[in-house]
């Protein structure tokens, strides 16, 4: 998978690339990820890629034309593609969740616009823009985050970038449920013991305590996801 990022902080993008899994992805050549810095497609020798908006406010907009210039530069072309989605993360967006992590990482190239200030001229919204997501309910400074958030939960779901393929199959919402509680050795820390039944080796009776855990904390924590479409992970 072939990842672009537009952004006008690339070095934000430095440690993300270099630890854990999107490292190891990006090593495995699972996944190329390209950050492009905007003001590269700029012109002046200030390399503005923002300017105040139109019938006055605060703040500054990004420009359209570094924006146009760079999809015209890395893609030949300012249409939208439906081979190509073309993601402005944004408050306004629609909620990110793991079924469009999962519907993401089946395509073989993805642009990440990175927004700031204000936001982005609406005209690059209406002509390049063909998703826009959401990290939450919630304003943050720029796209850069929300940006690696999306790329992080895509990434580890491209084939062969987890050590096991199964371990994402047992994750919280798929399949609508959360995962089940985890334990690890020591079996008992400080007089806390783990469950006996994964101690007891009796692989059905694991399964099964832990699709029964996965339904009652699904109901504790997220009643929501019981409501909707009811299917049980393993
Ligand atoms: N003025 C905008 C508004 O009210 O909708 C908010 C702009 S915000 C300060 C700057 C940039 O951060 C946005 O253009 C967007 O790229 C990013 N951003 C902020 N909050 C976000 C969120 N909850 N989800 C995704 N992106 C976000």
């Amino acid at each position: 998978m072939k990842i672009h990022v537009l952004t006008l902080f690339p070095g934000m993008f430095d440690s993300f690339l270099s630890h854990s899994i999107v490292k190891r992805a990006v090593e495995k050549k699972r996944a190329d990820i390209r950050i492009h810095d905007l003001r590269r497609f700029t012109h002046d020798r200030r390399k503005t890629c923002d300017d105040r908006p139109f019938g006055g406010g605060p703040g500054m907009v990004l420009k359209p034309e570094p924006i146009f210039e760079a999809a015209e530069k890395l893609f030949g072309s300012v249409r939208k593609s439906k081979k190509r989605p073309f993601i402005y993360l944004t408050p306004q967006g629609v909620p990110f969740n793991q079924k469009k992590a999962e519907e993401l990482s089946k395509y073989k190239e993805l642009v990440f616009l990175c927004g700031h200030y204000e936001g982005v001229d609406q005209r690059v919204l209406d002509k390049l823009v063909t998703d826009e997501i959401s990290l939450g309910d919630y304003v943050l400074t720029g796209g850069e985050l929300p940006a690696m958030v999306v790329i992080d939960s895509v990434v580890r779901l491209v084939k062969g970038v987890l050590g096991r393929e199964e371990s994402k199959l047992f994750e919280s919402f798929t399949g609508n449920l959360l995962e089940y509680p985890q334990y690890t050795r020591p079996a008992v820390y400080r007089g806390l013991e783990v469950p006996p039944v994964l101690l007891s080796g009796n692989h059905k009776a694991i399964e099964r305590w832990r699709k029964e855990e996965a339904v009652k904390r699904t109901g504790e924590r997220r009643p929501d996801l019981l409501k909707e479409n009811q299917t049980c992970i393993g």
